[in-house]
């Protein structure tokens, strides 16, 4: 007969090993901010180690933790040091980390009030917290998910059913096969995730209305075609290369005027709302029916953090709903998956109520503030040294440019190479551009002033071996 061992021994087993992952992550958190930016060809040779075939057996458990850190953190991009300029991704909120360790021994399922009475409360709170920081319409809901993908997603699917609503057609019963018609409504520059999700809500990615922009990239609001109560209109708040915003006040003027739907992506740019210097980047902005935005991006809290926002809390609802017998729900209590696309979730909302209480008000906004001003520098001290800066810095985003568009390939690739820093790359009306997106907490001026240095040295290096 097999043993069952004895409960007390399999919990200091357990507490060893959470023992062995804490001195693991000591040893991270240390070296992460001198770890290089590029993992290097022998570290990342050893990710082979990994393939193997499926065991027979168990494995011991310290031994793949030890297995895990050893080839894995070096093999990580340590994107929380500092010097991680790439896409837009935040660093990691030391309390709200601890809060999510926690909250990860508690594995929680954040569908129902009955799974988790303190996760209900935590989203019910950070709900209402983040409609506040935000200045939102009072009766704004929030649901908690993986990313902004899946907001828009959310966002879309419950304007769409609104606008076919009004049309006398129930979407969600009947489906899109012979429903009316309803108009989309974007601009050039709308993100890919916006084109992700009219395509699988069956909207459909090339039966759009483009709206043209200007040089930064925002919606030229004279230019938008004549809205009405069957169009869908989606802004930007925050362009993932300029960092530029539409102009929302008027867009939601003139969709206000029509009756047409307006959703905001402002995956990184809606915490501008939270800073008095940069609010008025979002003028208007709370004319709009529903907005996508990342507690992962600007605000530094652990992946993953989506919230889709929606000023109908009846009509984001009724979009998400679902049914079975065993579904038991609370009166007078949030049950959360009626906010989101999933039903089991993780309970995120437990890092970004640890994050806004440990933050506060005036956290939130020092920390924006902070990114837009290291991102100022940035820009001033690369035009210093002869690059050049190819967006109005308004936000947390830099786009750099060498004398040629052969030199900047070149700047760029040596910068990736050499592991200084890390950086990405984009077009940018039709040339190939730099990215630099300030975005974690841990950016300190001298690693501004480093990477300066960083872009000079990729630049020397380019033009004497080229
Ligand atoms: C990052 C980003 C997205 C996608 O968000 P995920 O969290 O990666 O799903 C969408 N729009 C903009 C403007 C973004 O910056």
């Amino acid at each position: 007969m097999t043993q069952i061992p004895n409960i007390t021994s399999r919990l200091d087993a357990f507490g060893a090993l959470l023992d062995q992952a804490r001195e693991y992550a000591g040893e991270y958190i240390n070296a992460a901010h001198e770890q290089a930016l590029n993992p290097g060809a022998a570290a990342l040779a050893r990710l082979s180690e990994f393939d193997t075939p499926l065991p027979d057996g168990p494995t011991e458990a310290s031994e793949m933790l030890a297995q895990l850190h050893d080839i894995g953190s070096p093999t990580t991009l340590p994107s929380t040091g500092g010097r991680y300029f790439g896409f837009v991704n935040g660093g990691a909120h030391p309390p709200a980390l601890a809060a999510k360790w926690l909250s990860d021994i508690w594995d929680q399922n954040a569908a129902f009030y009955v799974m988790s009475p303190i996760t209900s409360k935590l989203e019910e709170v950070c709900e209402r917290w983040i409609v506040e920081l935000l200045g939102l319409p009072k009766q704004t809901v929030a649901g908690f998910v993986g990313g902004t993908s899946t907001a828009i997603a959310a966002g879309l699917v419950t304007a769409r059913n609104e606008l076919l609503t009004r049309q006398g057609w129930d979407v969600a019963a009947r489906g899109l096969f012979g429903a009316p018609e309803i108009r989309v409504v974007l601009g050039a520059q709308a993100h890919g995730a916006v084109y992700k999700a009219l395509s699988y809500i069956g909207l459909g990615r090339d039966r759009v209305e483009i709206v043209p922009s200007d040089d930064q990239g925002r919606m030229i609001a004279e230019k938008m075609p004549a809205l009405d109560a069957h169009t869908l209109v989606v802004a930007q708040a925050g362009d993932v290369n300029s960092g530029a915003f539409d102009p929302l006040d008027a867009i939601c003027e003139q969709a206000q005027k029509a009756g047409a739907w307006v959703h905001v992506d402002g995956a990184f740019g809606l915490w501008a709302a939270a800073s008095k210097n940069k609010r008025g980047l979002l003028r208007g902005f709370e004319n709009a029916d529903s907005w996508a935005v990342d507690a992962h991006k600007t605000l530094n809290a652990p992946y993953d953090c989506g919230i889709i926002l929606c000023r109908h809390p009846q009509k984001l609802a009724s979009a998400m709903q679902a049914s079975g017998s065993y579904l038991q729900r609370t009166d007078g209590q949030r049950d959360g998956m009626y906010y989101v696309p999933e039903m089991s979730r993780r309970a995120r909302a437990t890092e970004l109520w640890a994050l806004l209480k440990t933050m506060g008000r005036s956290g939130v906004e020092d920390l924006v503030d902070r990114l837009c001003s290291h991102a100022q520098s940035m820009a001033d001290g690369l035009k210093t040294h002869g690059f050049q800066i190819k967006n109005d810095v308004v936000f947390n985003q830099v786009l750099v440019a060498c004398d040629t568009p052969e030199l900047t390939q070149a700047v760029l690739t040596n910068i990736q190479e050499d592991g200084e820093i890390w950086c990405g790359g984009a077009t940018w009306h039709d040339s190939p551009v730099i990215r630099v997106s300030i975005c974690s907490w841990t950016t300190t001026q001298a690693d501004i002033e480093r990477a300066v240095a960083a872009f000079c040295a990729a630049r020397e290096r380019a033009k004497t071996s080229p």
